[in-house]
């Protein structure tokens, strides 16, 4: 069967609980703005967990995002040259 046209635009959304990207609104979906079909099948506790677990995963990430640049930094504090040496 031929799939058919929504009348509204397809929008990518991300889940808040599972970070996938979905498409909003999908005919016959239980998927809301805010989350994906499959985590609607989630009880709502569920779902309250995992964007909690999420908004920690985002805060981790973006420490090791900054303690790496440090690290980088340290560990070559002159790299910025093209390794030409005088002579
Ligand atoms: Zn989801």
């Amino acid at each position: 069967m031929a799939r058919q046209r929504v009348g509204d635009e397809l929008q990518r959304r991300v889940c808040r609980a599972c970070q996938e990207t979905y498409e909003y609104p999908v005919p016959r979906s239980l998927a809301t703005r805010f989350y994906c079909e499959l985590c609607m099948g989630l009880p709502a506790e569920v779902r309250g967990t995992f964007e909690k677990f999420n908004r920690r995963i985002r805060d981790l990430t973006g420490q090791v995002e900054q303690l790496r640049r440090e690290l980088d930094r340290r560990q070559s504090p002159g790299s910025a040259g093209a390794g030409a040496q005088s002579g």
